[in-house]
């Protein structure tokens, strides 16, 4: 990214007063004035949507113009309609119960929402357009302002952006700052009303540090290694299929991808079979050259992969790369194309067991009792997302509440993400706070408890008399 288009640090805090100011002397903004900012980003991201997937697919040198169609345009605009849709029921204040001795004296309590002020976030790349922009949905919702700082590894889409969004709305109520990881940590440093921050948890202890300073709330949507268990009656065959999707889906690089799965032993063999033979079916020419598999953002990410496949290797694992059907041609930027790989026998001292995978790697684990798996796993952070499937229910629900984790997807992996009507987010070193819908609409306003009393004298008052000193009455 050029020089002139970073951000500077002086031009965040112009922009972070600019937003504070018009909130002060305009109030929350209407339902309709938000239900217009939600359809502004609706039409923006229609109307732009081939330029928007030809940015990524730049960004990323080969990755399905359908994956960034799906994942991070479609995506993005469910969140702006969803939010579009909800907004005026989301914004009525709910009454609630009033405990005595108010009760008697016709007071009523309420619980209202009211915009939390000026909301950063700040994105990672892998999905560059749907993380950037689903946060903005729940602010606009909530009566927010926004400063966005978009990933430098995807610096065309970010572009991009920045010039859509900067045109779009008023510096009061969105902008988009440009700039590296310094830029990044200029936004978290100031005084802001709430942060959204997606990212590594490396990352988002840093962020979380830096907010700490200002008692700025934050979002953490972090990463982790996502557990797949495949039940004892499951199909063997069914789950490898959906645990392929969920792996090649933008290969490997996404928070909710699963970064090892639990076969029980006798079924372990069956499993990679059905894995290799899915990945055959889907890349009949082969993986490496198809343009159905995405590459890997840099080389320095595609080296980090590799080195992580070596030292397996070198351990003793069996490694199994996965080439699909026909040999490939040789891929013009092979440095960062990584095939689907799987992993067996790996000891817990291996960087593929203890760090976030994030790429088209994947361990399989084997399991003689189930409660061992479960043991293994609640043993470690907890992840951001869990799979479990298989046919029983008992078993299922064993699992789930076994293992806590950010979101839970049964018989598939990675889609409840798509949901807009359920809260998504990390729990422990996965993150905290949620996003999408009403969760993220409450998640960025200030919920605040009203309790009004009648202000007239008379019944209500002489309750309230007996609330006042002097208590020694009698005396
Ligand atoms: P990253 O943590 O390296 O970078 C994310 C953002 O942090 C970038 O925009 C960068 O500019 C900014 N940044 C860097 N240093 C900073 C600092 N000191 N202070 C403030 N901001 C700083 O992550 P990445 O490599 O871009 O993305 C991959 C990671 O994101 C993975 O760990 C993945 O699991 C995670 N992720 C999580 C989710 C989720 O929803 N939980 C979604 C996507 C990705």
């Amino acid at each position: 990214m050029a020089a002139a288009e970073e951000t500077t640090p002086a031009e965040l805090q112009r922009l972070l007063e600019v937003q504070k100011a018009a909130l002060r002397e305009r109030g929350p903004p209407s339902v309709r004035e938000r239900e217009r900012r939600l359809d502004v980003m609706v039409q923006l991201l229609l109307a732009n949507e081939d330029d928007l997937v030809a940015a990524v697919t730049a960004d990323f040198g080969v990755r399905p113009r359908e994956v960034t169609r799906f994942a991070d345009v479609l995506m993005a605009l469910e969140a702006f309609k969803a939010a579009r849709a909800g907004v005026r029921s989301w914004c009525r204040p709910e009454r609630r119960r009033v405990d005595f001795p108010f009760n008697v004296v016709g007071a009523t309590n309420s619980v209202e929402y009211q915009p939390k002020g000026v909301v950063g976030v700040v994105a990672p790349w892998n999905y560059p357009i749907m993380l950037l922009l689903t946060p903005v949905a729940s602010a606009f919702a909530a009566g927010d302002a926004v400063l966005l700082k978009p990933s430098e590894l995807a610096p065309r889409t970010a572009l991009l952006i920045a010039r859509l969004v900067n045109g779009a709305y008023d510096e009061s109520i969105a902008r988009v700052v440009l700039g590296g990881p310094e830029t990044s940590a200029a936004l978290a440093a100031l005084p802001l009303d709430h942060l959204v921050f997606t990212g590594s948890t490396r990352v988002g202890k840093l962020v979380a540090a830096a907010c700490a300073r200002n008692l700025t709330p934050t979002t953490l949507e972090l990463g982790g290694k996502c557990p797949v268990i495949v039940g004892r009656r499951a199909d063997v065959t069914a789950c490898a299929k959906r645990v392929v999707h969920g792996k090649i889906l933008n290969s490997g690089q996404t928070c909710l991808a699963p970064d090892y799965v639990f076969v029980e032993e006798s079924v372990r063999d069956a499993f990679v079979e059905a894995f290799e033979r899915t990945i055959a079916d889907m890349f009949p020419h082969g993986v490496l050259g198809s343009g159905d598999y995405a590459s890997i953002i840099s080389a320095a990410h595609g080296d980090r992969l590799r080195a992580l496949v070596a030292e397996a290797k070198s351990a003793g694992c069996r490694v199994i790369e996965c080439r699909g059907g026909a040999a490939d041609d040789a891929p013009s930027d092979a440095a960062r194309r990584v095939a689907p790989t799987l992993i067996l026998d790996a000891g817990d001292t291996l960087r593929v067991s203890s760090e976030e995978i994030f790429g088209p790697l994947l361990v399989v684990r084997t399991y003689a009792r189930l409660a061992d798996a479960l043991s293994y796993i609640a043993a470690r952070p907890k992840p951001l997302a869990l799979y479990y499937l298989g046919p029983d229910r008992a078993e299922e629900r064993r699992v789930l509440d076994a293992v806590a984790s950010g979101g839970v997807t049964v018989n598939d992996t990675v889609m409840h993400c798509g949901q807009e009507d359920l809260p998504f987010g990390g729990v422990g070193a996965s993150g905290h706070g949620r996003t999408r819908g009403r969760d993220g609409f409450r998640e960025l306003s200030n919920v605040r408890g009203v309790h009004r009393q009648i202000g007239h004298a008379g019944l209500s008052q002489l309750v309230l008399d007996g609330l006042y000193p002097p208590y020694d009455r009698a005396g």
